[in-house]
């Protein structure tokens, strides 16, 4: 019998804490707390302008440092809102300087509190934060190590957008913070790009991340331009084709197969979305041209689809899409079914593929000492006891 996916996780949940966060809403839903307690009408479109510089440009974490709204006021906000944000269990330091934190999210309406897992990557050039959109993943590709987490719950925009603050608190990336390593990596900032390729499938939880995005896009907040945000997606598509008209991100499409056969077995989607279907998705998806192309992901897999059958396929495939392919060297994790190609295996794939006029550099795996690196990650709160973890928490030496 076929694994039935369930596709459908739960709602992400609304803030049962006492005090409803603000962060994840959009300057209207500012404006709509604000009539809740009591702002005139007249002055809450500037009052929801001024808590969005603050939150977002700012990063403002307590409402006594908005000095440019009365005390008053401020008193009143506090009492009824909350800008805290996940707390920190872990933060952990690859040899690499890739940067892992496990973040514990407020509790549910049952008491739980969940955890997940953020990542920062360092380049010379760039510095890309990894987010995650679920906790967990309802899909099951057998490759992935999220996809053995079987808790699943949709994060709300509040918790997406979170992850960008926190990272940002933690690299001391706000105006007047004190930075924590002189050298951004480009261009004075530390966080230049956001792929949302952590924990979860983003299509699966569209409408929060579709709000996270617009606000994490925001030119007068936290600004990262929607070309340098990438979301991954194993193949959902009918939302691809909504997210070209109603996201406007980059796309990147873990294809990681050139069959269906061995598609199926890899990414268990492909048996209700093949790749014929998917492809065309990707044909059409919106704004597409040299400079604008659609990523295409390929996991490195010891004899399942690293022959240059595959690597000749895969350029007849992606014919006539404007495209990149990113070869993924396989992370292994602790019972993993498969191994990672050899590295002549790789090279030889990677020059078919280069001399079909694609670049097609190897990503070279981030992070593995920490367990941050791509497929890897998986709440601690499943993996761990609380003892190991603190043992996790001590940071590795750059
Ligand atoms: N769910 C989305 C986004 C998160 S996964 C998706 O699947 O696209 C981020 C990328 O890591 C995907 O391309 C995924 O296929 C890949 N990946 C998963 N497990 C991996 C592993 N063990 N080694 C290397 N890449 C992996
Ligand atoms: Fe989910 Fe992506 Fe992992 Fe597949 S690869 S199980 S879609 S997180």
């Amino acid at each position: 019998m076929t694994v039935i996916l369930d596709t459908s996780p739960r709602a992400a949940p609304t803030k049962s804490a006492s005090r409803p966060g603000l962060v994840g809403l959009d300057r209207a839903g500012l404006a709509q707390a604000l009539a809740g307690i009591g702002v005139p009408e007249r002055q809450r479109r500037m009052r929801a302008n001024q808590l969005w510089r603050w939150i977002y440009n700012r990063g403002a974490t307590a409402f006594e440092m908005m000095t440019d709204i009365g005390r008053e006021l401020r008193i009143v906000l506090a009492a009824a809102f909350s800008l805290e944000r996940p707390e920190i269990v872990s933060e952990q330091i690859s040899a690499d300087g890739t940067r892992k934190w496990l973040l514990r999210l407020a509790p549910d309406a049952d008491g739980r509190r969940h955890e997940i897992e953020t990542v920062y990557i360092p380049e010379a050039d760039r510095g890309t934060l990894c987010i995650s959109s679920q906790v967990g993943c309802t899909l099951t590709c057998s490759f992935c190590h999220t996809g053995t987490q079987t808790l699943v719950r949709n994060l709300s925009a509040e918790e997406i957008v979170s992850q960008v603050l926190v990272a940002r608190d933690c690299l001391g990336e706000w105006p007047g913070a004190l930075a924590v390593n002189a050298s951004p990596p480009a261009g004075g900032r530390y966080i230049t790009n956001v792929v949302l390729m952590g924990m979860g499938e983003p299509l699966y939880n569209f409408d929060n991340v579709k709000a996270a995005v617009d606000i994490i896009a925001d030119g007068e907040g936290l600004s990262l331009s929607k070309r340098r945000i990438t979301l991954s997606t194993s193949g959902v598509v009918p939302e691809i084709v909504r997210a070209g008209a109603g996201i406007g991100t980059m796309l990147a499409i873990s294809l990681h197969a050139t069959t269906d056969e061995v598609r199926d077995r890899l990414v268990p989607l492909n048996r209700k979305y093949p790749i014929a279907e998917l492809l065309e998705a990707c044909r059409n998806y919106p704004g597409l041209s040299n400079a604008r192309r659609i990523t295409f992901e390929y996991v490195m897999l010891k004899g399942i689809n690293d022959a240059p059958a595959d690597a000749k396929r895969l350029v007849s495939l992606l014919k006539h899409i404007p495209a990149k392919i990113n070869l993924i060297p396989f992370n292994p994790w602790p019972g993993a079914p498969y191994e990672c190609s050899d590295w002549e295996t790789i090279e030889r794939f990677a020059e078919i593929v280069n001399r079909a006029g694609y670049a097609s550099p190897v990503r070279t795996p981030r992070g593995r000492d920490i367990m941050a690196a791509c497929g890897q990650l998986k709440s601690a709160s499943e993996r761990l006891r609380a003892r190991d973890r603190r043992a996790m928490a001590a940071p590795v030496e750059a």
